[in-house]
């Protein structure tokens, strides 16, 4: 492609984002195709020959659109959103077009200099104590398992990073029952173990119980265990409860362990002052991650991990073979050693130009609306004497359920509810997931997309009780 073609190619496509977004409300949410439906239409070997770039642009209308799902389709209300905008969208044309890999300082110092400092705006606009400082990683799971990681070598003394785990195979670490299960996953992964990992349980809100915390602590420390490491979420993913996090900090620092904050959703809602009383005790933590990318209009994929001591994330991490010549930390940040890859994409440019683009009062004005908006909805089911709210209502999470007759036994009343959820589905007009709490399954609805209004929550919960209502007619 010659750069003649590459501009007209370009006009073009930017053309048909720009008409995705005018009709996106035409597709069905979630995507109807079949298991198999898209991998059929496409050859088993590479093509011999180049093709003609118009037709592989014509394959996305007739191949890859039908197995989309449309996560910036305002009916998007499944899971939690993983938010777009155009500011965001431009930047990372960019990033692509200039196609630099932000390894260490030197192979792209603006890279470098415009995460640290992108990094603090965002810390300063969540009210994080100014010690923490951060790195973006592709996900809050990475994020997680990097804590993991530096939170073993921080007891071990790098001992595990020399040696491997000989002699240390008695760190346990606490997370809630609600936590997401990245936790579990990162603490498979470094090498602590899934047996290793104590679930404590919740209150009647969902939150970590702090007495059964400390229990466990002191369990472990008498059995010969050593307890290094809790992990707190503000914001859980099934029904966005928040844990404690003074008294969890407290604990933490009684016991010596390492907090860990994981608030890859609600960390957005953080830039809103009204919100940040969530974050007391903070001062307590070692490091926490919030996923821009979900509900800070800036595109998949941007996890916002923060760190107190960075000399202990550099010292687990750092490696520098003979074919990296990376200028001193001392000096710079080659953010390289500051997570697991080498390799680095400039994510820092789409978080740059969102913050430019809204403001903090911009992107502030877009979540309380949110809020609002699922207020509304919230409102609208406590009126309505067939429907339970089975979670506290945070920010813009809803979770709901179905209760037409008070005889119906739970496994009734969980076939019905999870009915609701797959008839919507395939519906094609919302996209809802449900999860189970306490065992009955439950609708979750989460209002999030940039340009989701009140018409779309009001228009779901039309189409929620006629689907209810058709349901339990038979
Ligand atoms: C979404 C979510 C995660 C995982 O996020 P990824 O970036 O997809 O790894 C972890 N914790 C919580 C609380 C989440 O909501």
């Amino acid at each position: 492609m010659n750069t003649n073609e590459f501009r007209l190619q370009g006009y073009a496509m930017i053309n048909r984002i720009a008409e995705y977004y005018e009709h996106i409300e035409k597709y069905p949410v979630l995507s109807q195709v079949a298991p198999g439906d898209i991998k059929k239409q496409l050859p088993e070997n590479m093509p011999e020959q180049g093709e003609q770039f118009e037709n592989i642009v014509q394959d996305i209308d007739s191949i890859i659109m039908p197995g989309i799902t449309h996560w910036q389709h305002p009916c998007f209300m499944a899971m939690f959103p993983s938010n777009t905008s155009y500011p965001s969208i431009l930047a990372e044309l960019f990033s692509a077009g200039i196609g630099i890999n932000a390894m260490f300082w030197n192979t792209s110092p603006a890279a470098a200099e415009l995460e640290e400092q992108v990094l603090n705006w965002l810390r300063n606009a969540m009210g994080l104590p100014a010690e923490f400082q951060g790195v973006i990683h592709d996900t809050a799971s990475t994020s997680t398992l990097t804590a993991i990681i530096c939170a073993r070598e921080k007891y071990a003394q790098y001992a595990i990073n020399e040696n491997g785990y000989s002699g240390f195979t008695n760190y346990t670490m606490y997370c809630s029952e609600q936590a997401h299960y990245s936790v579990e996953k990162g603490a498979r992964a470094a090498g602590i173990g899934k047996a290793h990992v104590r679930k404590i349980i919740t209150d009647a809100d969902f939150a970590m119980d702090i007495q059964a915390l400390e229990n466990a602590i002191q369990n472990d420390i008498a059995m010969g265990k050593k307890p290094f490491m809790v992990i707190a979420t503000l914001g859980t993913t099934n029904s966005l409860a928040f844990d404690p996090l003074l008294e969890i900090g407290l604990l933490c620092k009684k016991y010596d362990l390492w907090l860990h904050v994981d608030a890859a959703y609600a960390g957005s809602a953080f830039i809103l002052p009204e919100y940040q009383y969530l974050l007391s005790g903070v001062v307590y933590a070692d490091s926490f991650v919030m996923n821009a990318h979900k509900w800070l209009m800036t595109n998949f994929d941007c996890s916002c991990f923060y760190i107190k001591d960075t000399a202990l994330l550099i010292n687990t991490f750092t490696h520098n073979p003979d074919y990296i010549n990376a200028a001193p930390d001392t000096e710079v940040r080659n953010y390289k050693d500051w997570g697991l890859p080498l390799g680095r994409r400039f994510r820092a440019l789409k978080l740059w130009f969102v913050m430019r683009h809204y403001g903090l009062q911009g992107l502030q004005e877009i979540l309380r609306n949110h809020m609002r908006t699922a207020e509304s909805l919230y409102d609208q089911f406590t009126q309505n004497a067939s429907w339970e709210i089975m979670a506290p209502f945070a920010m813009n999470v809803l979770c709901v359920r179905y209760k037409p007759d008070a005889h119906l036994t739970v496994s009734q009343l969980n076939a019905l509810n999870e009915n609701i959820i797959s008839q919507i589905n395939s519906g094609g007009k919302f996209y809802l997931t449900g999860t189970k709490l306490n065992g009955n399954s439950i609708i979750r609805i989460v209002p999030g997309q940039e340009h989701v209004v009140q018409q779309h929550t009001d228009a779901l919960f039309d189409l929620l009780v006629n689907t209810a209502a058709e349901i339990s007619a038979g």
